[in-house]
């Protein structure tokens, strides 16, 4: 322990230790600094030290781009959790979970020469990176075409599509429900960012054909742009690799190292004393249960219902623990909710980013103690304000 002291002190003085979350304390919403203080108990576990000569090559030890013991690492780590089917897909590696958005579409989509287009879709309210990549990107094979409900009106309740990308969300962001594709014979792509047991139950391990998983939710290392796609299919596994190629010739090797360090340093800790996910989950617990307890007194403001639920990995009944709080303005009069918490100096995002209404309003939890208890105290001066008014 006095070892860990010293060495934490020297990283302090070294300046390697100053906590990223007093950077930015306003605008990074989905910023997952909450787990900074995980890293910070585990700083010597998780270091990586590379020297000016190492990691050189393009190369990693796949021959291409991609370290077989991070692949390794993954396909554990999903085993352990519990929480996705790792063993029968192939990984593929991006710089964030970001660059896997538009290469899993163009790989899904109908060849080129094929003459139709693919039309991408998702649920509305949506992580809006799917919309504004695929306008941005847009192409002859493959253009965004928004709500699914507009496909699943078609006929009736659901309607078959062939030519539909859908993305699903699960648990969604921004109001952190559990989804399942809605457009029967879309091909889905299950973006599971968020579905880790800090911050949902895990019914089941997800085995869908297209899974999306990134470091920046799972460990908060937002900063090591590193995600990965989970694929059943070979064919589909190789247009998103050549993607890669063409686009960044893979990830960088320096990311994978930290990776490396990341996970390994995880997996050791799995069902501890110092699992990630527990203390991740009490964490986001604690904040919920604050947050929903100010909001309960509001007839202004009311949040997402998310009921205790049994955890496979937990295995218990566990407490709700959202990475967002999704927010709605209950008054007529108060129809931009976004701009009502403003005005009490509280930062959200407006549901109108994720297609919905005004009148939803994105809060993220998983930014630092600092940010939340702040938070809290504007909750709070705004709900009571409402009570003394009343
Ligand atoms: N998918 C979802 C649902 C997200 O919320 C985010 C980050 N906010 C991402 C993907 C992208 O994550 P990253 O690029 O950091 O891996």
């Amino acid at each position: 322990r006095a070892a860990r002291v010293r060495v934490q002190h020297l990283l302090r003085r070294a300046g390697l230790l100053r906590p990223d979350a007093r950077l930015h304390r306003r605008r990074r919403q989905g910023d997952p600094m909450f787990l900074e203080p995980y890293w910070m108990r585990h700083a010597e576990a998780s270091a990586v030290v590379v020297s000016g000569w190492h990691r050189m090559s393009y190369r990693a030890t796949d021959g291409l781009f991609q370290s077989v013991e991070l692949k390794r690492c993954i396909r554990r780590l999903h085993r352990a959790v519990g929480n996705a089917v790792a063993d029968d897909k192939q990984i593929v590696f991006a710089t964030g979970s970001m660059q896997l958005i538009n290469a899993l579409v163009y790989a899904l989509s109908p060849d080129s020469n094929s003459g139709s287009t693919a039309n991408v879709v998702a649920t509305t309210p949506y992580y809006p990176a799917y919309r504004t990549q695929i306008v941005l990107f847009d192409s002859r094979e493959y253009k965004w075409a928004g709500n699914t409900s507009m496909w699943a009106k078609a006929s009736g309740n659901s309607t078959t599509k062939e030519d539909v990308i859908e993305f699903v969300t699960s648990p969604n962001n921004p109001d952190a429900l559990l989804h399942q594709p809605v457009v029967v014979g879309s091909s889905a792509i299950l973006d599971h960012a968020y579905f880790w047991p800090h911050f949902t139950h895990i019914p089941a391990p997800s085995d869908a054909d297209v899974m999306l998983f990134t470091t920046s939710k799972l460990s908060g290392h937002a900063s090591s742009r590193f995600g990965w796609a989970l694929i059943r299919d070979e064919k589909v596994a190789k247009r998103v690799n050549d993607y890669i190629m063409q686009n960044t010739m893979g990830v960088s090797r320096d990311t994978q190292l930290r990776m490396l360090a990341i996970f390994k340093t995880i997996l050791a800790n799995l069902h501890g004393k110092e699992d990630i996910f527990a203390f991740g989950h009490d964490v986001m617990r604690t904040k919920w249960r604050k947050l929903s307890a100010v909001v309960s007194r509001s007839r202004r403001i009311s949040l997402q219902n998310i009921p205790p639920q049994y955890c496979t990995y937990f295995d218990k009944i566990r407490d709700p623990s959202p990475a967002y709080a999704w927010v709605k303005c209950e008054r007529e009069e108060d129809s931009d909710c976004s701009d009502v918490l403003l005005k009490a100096k509280i930062i959200t995002r407006s549901g109108v980013w994720n297609d919905a209404s005004s009148r939803y309003t994105r809060i993220s939890l998983i930014k630092s103690q600092d940010d939340f208890d702040l938070l809290l105290e504007r909750i709070t001066e705004f709900v009571d304000a409402e009570l003394t008014a009343a």
